[in-house]
């Protein structure tokens, strides 16, 4: 079995209103084992939605249709499905009570206009739906079986669980468990991450191993198609273990894991106090650790010094070595992450400098050059890295560079 997602709404085709809907439920399809093809989305125009239709009848054996079944005149799913499956559409008395009493529930009259949501196709069962207007459907189209589905978030989910998650239990039955999982890593290239496990991003594996980059973030996703799920948990977690055993360090986290969430914990289990003097990152460094709850008791606070003037007089930057060496340099880096942890008693110190462009930066330092800086009781230490990018990936990368060099830092520290 392979499904088709069709998400119906001029909202979506005219990009006002981002398809939540269909990545949703391809995620709720893959716990049960089917496969999403396809994702579609067509506007509130009745011969698009029954050409997509047809379309999708003819290449998947599921079709899930989100939106189109409001009470107003470009609710058009009721009737495109009638056209595409060569079906009249009929009134259900069931259907039109629900409304009824839907409305008159909240003291309301029902609006002529709603009258057209108990409308089915024909061939077609109507879905409850216990908190909207709009009743779901049930049909083939072909040899397709169709759910149509409302268009509002927390009514497609309770209806998807409710009545299409038993159905298609009943109709897959043993098709077998797809199963995810997502590694992130942290301080290497796609390419780079690639080379270490090319075995196994190879094409045809089972599980297979997929890689995706977001933010310098390189994640690995694990697909595993088995019959039961406990073969599928152990494929899983021996390609894990691969990819682990390949990666070391550079893995951080798994799904949606950020790096500010494994430098929280870690200084709770190390109980690590820690502070951040920020230049180039504007405060994202202490933005993102303040973020994870529990923060307050490990991070004690930060310093936006964004200006020379600030660097020197907040944190004691010598004018000469700002002046002789700039602000974007080794140093400067190193002596603002000691002045903040000695300012702020903090074990653990982390600042940041560098050139976010669009405009500045020198030959020897361009636009994209970081230099980020971490201060311990063992000493201080400082990277420098030059992104590519604009300005807010730039500075976003940046405070990336610097948690992760808090979380290496908390990692060989002993437990206490
Ligand atoms: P409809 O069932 O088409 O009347 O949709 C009702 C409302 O649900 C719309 O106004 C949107 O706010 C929301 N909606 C519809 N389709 C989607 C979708 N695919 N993803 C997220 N929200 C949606
Ligand atoms: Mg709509």
């Amino acid at each position: 079995m392979r499904a088709e997602i069709l998400a119906i709404g001029t909202e979506l085709t005219t990009g006002q209103t981002v398809d939540t809907n269909s990545p949703w439920l391809s995620q709720r399809l893959a716990e049960v084992g089917i496969p999403t093809g396809y994702h579609t989305i067509v506007p509130d125009e009745l011969a698009d939605i029954v050409e997509a239709l047809h379309i999708a009848a003819g290449r998947a054996s599921l079709i899930l249709i989100s939106g189109g079944l409001g009470p107003t005149q470009d609710d058009l799913t009721r009737e495109a499905l009638a056209q595409a499956a060569q079906v009249s559409l009929v009134e259900d008395p069931a259907a039109l009570e629900h409304i009824r009493t839907f409305f008159s529930s909240r003291g309301r009259p029902m609006p002529e206009r709603n009258r057209q949501q108990a409308l089915r196709p024909e061939n077609a069962e109507l879905l409850p739906n216990p908190i909207g207007t709009a009743p779901g459907l049930f049909l083939h189209l072909s040899q397709a079986l169709v759910f149509a589905l409302p268009g509002v978030p927390r009514e497609l989910q309770l209806m998807f669980q409710e009545q299409v998650r038993p159905r298609l239990l009943k109709h897959v039955g043993s098709a077998g468990v797809i199963l995810y999982r997502k590694i992130n890593t942290f301080g290497l290239g796609e390419s780079a991450v690639e080379e270490k496990i090319a075995d196994l991003t190879a094409r045809g594996r089972n599980p297979e191993v997929g890689i995706t980059v977001s933010d310098a973030v390189v994640s690995l996703r694990i697909i595993a198609r088995y019959p039961t799920l406990a073969e599928a948990q152990a494929q899983v977690s021996a390609t894990e273990s691969l990819i682990r055993q390949r990666l070391g360090e550079i893995v951080f986290g798994v799904e949606d894991e950020e790096l500010e969430d494994i430098v929280v914990r870690l200084a709770q289990e190390r109980k690590a106090t820690l502070a951040a003097a920020e230049s180039i990152t504007g405060g994202l460094v202490a933005h993102r650790i303040c973020r994870v709850p529990g923060a307050s008791q490990y991070f004690r606070g930060g310093i936006v010094a964004y200006t020379e003037e600030i660097k020197h007089q907040e944190l004691g930057i010598p004018w000469e070595m700002l002046r002789e060496l700039g602000a974007v340099s080794a140093p400067v880096a190193q002596a603002m992450a000691e002045a903040v942890r000695r300012r702020f008693a903090a074990d653990l110190a982390v600042a940041t400098t560098g050139f976010a462009g669009p405009t500045g930066g020198t030959p020897q330092e361009p636009i994209g050059t970081a230099y980020v800086a971490l201060a311990s009781q063992q000493g201080t230490e400082v990277v420098r890295h030059v992104w590519s990018g604009e300005r807010t990936e730039i500075m976003s990368r940046t405070a990336k560079l610097a948690l992760n060099l808090l979380r290496l830092h908390l990692l060989r520290r002993p437990t206490s």
